[in-house]
């Protein structure tokens, strides 16, 4: 096990039984207030915790002497680019100060007054700049879905499907943290009968995802074997992949999305490393027809860690639409940024892949409006006695997850957005 996961360990600061982020998890991402720049940082319970003021401090001297400036950043890119040599020490040497045997910060209440803020007196920013985004279509009950609704019940997965993991590049500028509003997009649209009209979308869906962050470039020609793929993986968030199903319906024939998802993507403010989730590691599918070599892969590779989309009309209570899992994943995010490179394309540190929507087999596990409402023939019903077949302006879709072992709860965070009327 490694010793920043370890179950026993708490921690001098406050953190309430339901927290995301016990001393356990230590994730990273970047905040800034009036008198602080952007810089990196961690959260344990809703304290922020200012890695660039802990490294003036000299806390990480032993390991790098050079942090300050990887942490006095507005990207995490830079620190995810040491090395999970140095980025898994950062994070053993936090679990260590903040341990609540540990008297170094615990006693010192001037470097505390330095380094420590209040989730709510911050602002969470994007915290890692996306070079490269890539989005894959890797839930087979997702698929299956679509398939059905858009094409042929009995031939619901394209032949393709089940040999590699679908994927197409996406939009990197317009990823952005949660929090940020999103306007409703306009583009083409076709009615059943007549010629395409353009306006604003009335198809307006959420994709419940999850995005793994690179953190290691590999140079143009290499590929990555699935064995190694993990070593490249820095961390994981939470992804929407906002979707205009009307738009997308009209544009995508054949060379996939465009438009109908290039207009925003809402991230987590936290990447939680791929070290803090090894307690969620779980079987992947028993994958028939057999893959090829290149795309085999030994151990436990999915993860599993709860997933929930919630709606919230303005004025309203949030009510949850779906509860998935990241589990749900046909192809494992080794297989895909095995697949991704196998053709010799290189990657950057802070690109981006996102997993595609995550549903499971039941209807209550659909991870988009698109398949909760069956193409808007089951409205969902609302508290407040409305109903939703899609997202309405000035709705806020939340999405949440985390996972439970051994008495530790490791989340997210959310990653939400409100949309607003198009402009
Ligand atoms: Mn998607």
């Amino acid at each position: 096990m490694l010793p920043a996961n370890d179950p026993s360990l708490s921690s001098w600061i406050n953190v309430d039984s339901d927290s995301d982020f016990p001393i356990q998890n230590i994730p990273f991402g970047v905040f800034q207030t009036e008198k602080k720049s952007a810089r990196v940082a961690t959260i344990i319970g809703d304290t922020v915790i200012d890695l660039a003021a802990l490294a003036q401090l000299g806390y990480f001297n032993e390991i790098d002497s050079n942090l300050e400036s990887s942490f006095s950043q507005s990207y995490i890119n830079q620190f995810m680019g040491l090395g999970k040599k140095i980025t898994n020490a950062v994070r053993n040497r936090i679990s260590n100060i903040f341990e609540k045997n540990n008297p170094e910060l615990r006693d010192n209440k001037e470097q505390q007054a330095q380094v420590l803020s209040k989730i709510h007196e911050v602002e969470m920013l994007l915290p890692v700049q996306v070079g490269d985004y890539t989005d894959f279509y890797s839930s087979r009950e997702h698929a299956t879905n679509v398939g059905t609704m858009f094409r042929d019940p009995e031939n619901a997965l394209l032949p393709n499907w089940l040999h590699l993991p679908v994927g197409y590049h996406g939009r990197a500028s317009s990823i952005v943290v949660s929090g940020t509003n999103i306007h409703r997009p306009k583009g083409q649209q076709k009615p059943n009968d007549g010629p395409p009209v353009f306006g604003p979308s009335r198809l307006l869906d959420f994709e419940l995802e999850m995005a793994f962050v690179v953190g290691q470039p590999t140079k143009l020609g290499q590929s990555i074997s699935t064995a190694e793929a993990e070593d490249y993986i820095f961390g994981i968030t939470l992804f929407n992949d906002w979707s205009a199903r009307d738009i997308q319906k009209w544009e995508y024939i054949p060379l996939g999305p465009f438009l109908a998802k290039s207009f925003a993507s809402t991230m987590s403010p936290w990447i939680v490393t791929l070290e803090a989730l090894e307690p969620f590691r779980t079987e992947g599918y028993d994958q028939d027809p057999e893959v090829l070599p290149y795309l085999k892969y030994s151990g436990k590779k999915n993860y599993d860690i709860k997933l929930e989309v919630a709606i919230q009309p303005e004025d309203g209570q949030p009510h949850v639409v779906c509860k998935s899992n990241f589990k749900h994943m046909y192809w494992t995010m080794a297989q895909q940024l095995t697949h991704h490179t196998v053709n010799g394309c290189n990657v950057n540190v802070g690109d981006m892949c996102a997993s595609g929507t995550i549903s499971g087999p039941t209807p209550d596990s659909y991870g988009s409006m698109l398949e909760i409402s069956w193409r808007g023939t089951k409205p969902v019903a609302m508290p407040d006695g409305s109903e939703r077949k899609f997202i309405n302006d000035k709705d806020t879709v939340i999405m949440r997850g985390w996972g439970i072992a051994n008495g530790v709860r490791i989340g997210f965070g959310e990653a939400s957005g409100k949309v607003l009327p198009a402009l």
